[in-house]
Order: structure tokens, then C-alpha cells, then sequence
């Protein structure tokens, strides 16, 4: 049994994908090569905005999101401490300050009303008083953003976030590194904020076969920004640097793969949540040992991961074993929250400070989830967590 089943996928496609590389081989543009274009204009209508913008990483593409806001030292960035280091570590890369807020234990994404606590403690000193240049009080950090990230390809709540963020004028960045495909009533993943993310490393729900990532908005000014920033600050003419950016295009035969996944793609995301319903019947009752995931009304999730909670006074380690000596492959993400890791130590956070993530990094485990997962597989999984 796959944890992600990478093989499955290929051999569907196999013929689709060489014949892909194969045209990238004859043509010779390895770098900026006609595929690039016809897959950000592809991904961008599939998504619904007006631009995308193809770059080397979903880092990356968080990267672009927050220097094409000017982001930088003497800012802070509010996100959640549950999620992948790369979430927080382009905000710190860039001498910016990360501010984190807890999560929803229900959906594992940041929490809403903690968010718009943590903005109000920036914009009210100690008598309560706004400061009007949004200065956390001898920190001298300004507020300008929040990224928002969609755990294990679940939308977070972005119509409350982006609410609060209106009302503060702060940007907001949607994390849909695990997203892709996802909705949210009537839009895609990578269209909930102003700048969408999403990153095509193998395992997430469109991997490629290599790095690779992509920047969603609806913006023009902002995607002229990042188109920019991709490639050294380039201006109207290829030897004109008119700001100082990266090298983070995506490569062309990165592209020519992706092309060929996204012609399975609804297919796949169709039994991704076959699977997860499936799930949800063999382990949603009383007697299971594990509390299933939760999708609030009007979302629909990419499941790049099915993400269970061992119940109150159930060790997860137990659990973790029972499968291992059945050869079922499982993951734990997270176990340590962003708040407790070393590179943000600096920071000055402990341990308690955000009793939410730090519960589901202590009980949370993945189950394998790919659309080629089979019935048997569930039903084998599901009696061994049940077996006593
Ligand atoms: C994978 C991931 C990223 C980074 O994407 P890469 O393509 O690996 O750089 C960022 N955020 C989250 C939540 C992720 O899961």
C-alpha cells in the first residue's frame, strides 16, 4: 500500500507525459519555454483569476506574494503555527517578523476571531487607545498582512479573514500549497485572497516531477510585481533591473508534466473525495479510535491529506505501531508547531502559547490518501485501528 501512490498515477499517464517531454526535448526551450504559458493560462482559468504566474517553488511562490507586497524588516506577517515551516520561513527570510495565531481544532486551519485578537493587540496600546500607524507598542513592528493557509487542502476561513484584513488594511496571502483544486462556494483554491500560492512538489495534489509552483491574482499591478520579481526585477527589457528580485521561474519541462497530470485532474480530485468519504464511514462512529475530519458547509477539500485526531485518552503512538506492523504507511503532520521550533526561536514564544496546535501536533496522524487507493485498503486500515 502507497502512502501517495506516484506509480498508480504515472502509469496512467505515462504515454501523455513522454510525448510532453518529448516535445520540450525537440523544441529545446528548457527555461521559459511555450509550455509556461500555456499552463499558467490553463491553471489561471482553471482557478478562476485573471493571472498566474509560474515560479520555481510554492516557497517561492510565497516568497513573490510577500516581496511583491514590499515586505520586509520592521514588518510583521500573522499565520498559523500549524502548518509547514514554509509557510512562515519566507516572512523571516525577508527580515519580517512572523506573528502567529491559533487554529480551529475542527479544521485545523487559523482561527478567525484569534487572528483578529492578535490585530487588535497591534493597533490598541495599553490604555486600550488605537495607535493609528498600526505599531505594536515597543516592538515597533507594523502589521501588513496575513497568510492564511489551507491545511491539508482545506480552505481556511477567508471571508472572515479577509473581512478583518479589510478593516485594518492588511493584505491577505492564501497558503493553497496543498489546495490546488479545492473550493470555497463558487472559487477554486488559490483564488480566496489577493495573492493565491500553490506549490506543485510531487506529493501535493498536481505534482510535478521536480519543484515547482504558482502565484494566483486577480491584480494586475501586483501580478506585473511578481512577473517582475521572478526573474532578477527584470523591467520592460530583459537588461533593465528596475527592482531587485529572484531567479524563480519554473522549468519547462516541469510545465510539460504538469500539462499532462491536469488532463486526470478532476478525475483524481473526484476520488480523492471518494476516498474520503469512504474514510468517514469506516471510522466516523463511536467506536472508531480516531475523530475523522471535518469539511464545514460550502467547502470542499483536495485532501492532499487524511489528517485523524487520536481520541481523548487513545495513544497515537499505539495506533502509529498497529499500522506499522500491518505495512500501512502513515505520516504525522505536524508534530512540533512553528511556535516551538528552533528556527523561531527568536521569537520568544513557549510552550501553551498556542494550546490548539499544540493538542493536534500531539494527536493528529495522516492515513495513506491518493485516488488510487483501494476499498480493501481502507477497509484493512480501518479494522486495524479499530482492532483492540
Ligand atoms: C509544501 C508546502 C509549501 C512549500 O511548497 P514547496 O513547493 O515545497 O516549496 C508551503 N506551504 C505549505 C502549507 C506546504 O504544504
Amino acid at each position: 500500500m502507497k502512502f501517495i501512490d506516484l506509480p498508480a498515477q504515472q502509469q496512467r499517464i505515462r504515454e501523455k507525459i513522454e510525448s510532453r517531454i518529448r516535445t520540450v526535448l525537440d523544441h529545446g526551450q528548457y527555461v521559459s519555454g511555450p509550455e509556461i504559458e500555456t499552463l499558467e493560462a490553463e491553471l489561471a482559468a482553471y482557478a478562476g483569476t485573471k493571472y498566474a504566474i509560474a515560479c520555481s517553488s510554492g516557497t517561492d511562490a510565497l516568497l513573490l506574494a510577500l516581496m511583491a507586497h514590499g515586505i520586509g524588516p520592521g514588518d510583521a506577517v500573522i499565520t498559523t503555527p500549524f502548518t509547514f515551516v514554509a509557510t512562515a520561513g519566507p516572512i523571516a527570510l525577508l527580515g519580517a517578523v512572523p506573528v502567529f495565531a491559533d487554529i480551529d481544532p475542527l479544521t485545523f486551519n487559523i482561527d478567525p476571531s484569534r487572528v483578529e485578537a492578535v490585530v487588535e493587540s497591534f493597533f490598541t496600546d495599553g490604555a486600550g487607545g488605537r495607535a493609528a500607524d498600526g505599531n505594536i507598542r515597543g516592538r515597533g513592528l507594523k502589521l501588513r498582512g496575513i497568510i492564511g493557509v489551507d491545511l491539508f487542502g482545506l480552505p481556511a476561513d477567508y471571508s472572515r479573514i479577509c473581512a478583518i484584513a479589510r478593516k485594518y488594511g492588511l493584505f491577505v496571502i492564501e497558503d493553497a500549497a496543498q489546495s490546488f483544486g479545492a473550493r470555497y462556494l463558487d472559487k477554486r483554491a488559490g483564488a480566496l485572497a489577493e495573492i493565491g500560492c500553490t506549490s506543485f512538489f510531487p506529493a501535493k495534489p498536481l505534482g510535478a516531477y521536480g519543484d515547482g509552483g504558482m502565484c494566483f491574482t486577480d491584480d494586475e499591478a501586483l501580478a506585473e510585481k511578481i512577473r517582475s520579481i521572478r526573474i532578477h526585477g527584470q523591467g520592460s527589457d530583459k537588461y533593465e533591473n528596475v527592482r531587485i528580485g529572484i531567479n524563480g521561474r519554473l522549468d519547462t519541462l516541469q510545465a510539460a508534466v504538469l500539462l499532462a497530470k491536469m488532463e486526470i485532474f478532476p478525475e483524481e480530485l473526484e476520488l480523492r473525495e471518494e476516498k474520503a468519504q469512504r474514510y468517514r464511514t469506516l471510522l466516523g462512529g463511536t467506536d472508531s479510535p480516531v475523530t475523522c475530519p471535518r469539511i464545514p458547509d460550502g467547502y470542499a477539500s483536495a485532501w492532499a491529506q487524511y489528517s485523524v485526531l487520536a481520541r481523548e485518552g487513545i495513544g497515537r503512538s499505539d495506533l502509529l505501531a498497529k499500522l506499522k506492523a500491518a505495512d500501512i504507511p502513515t505520516a504525522v503532520y505536524y508534530p512540533k508547531p512553528l511556535h516551538l521550533q528552533g528556527a523561531f526561536a527568536g521569537l520568544g514564544y513557549r510552550p501553551g502559547d498556542f494550546p490548539v496546535s499544540e493538542d493536534c501536533a500531539a494527536r493528529i496522524f495522516s492515513l495513506p490518501m491518493n485516488p488510487y487507493l483501494t476499498g480493501e485498503d481502507q477497509e484493512k486500515i480501518a479494522s486495524i485501528l479499530k482492532r483492540p
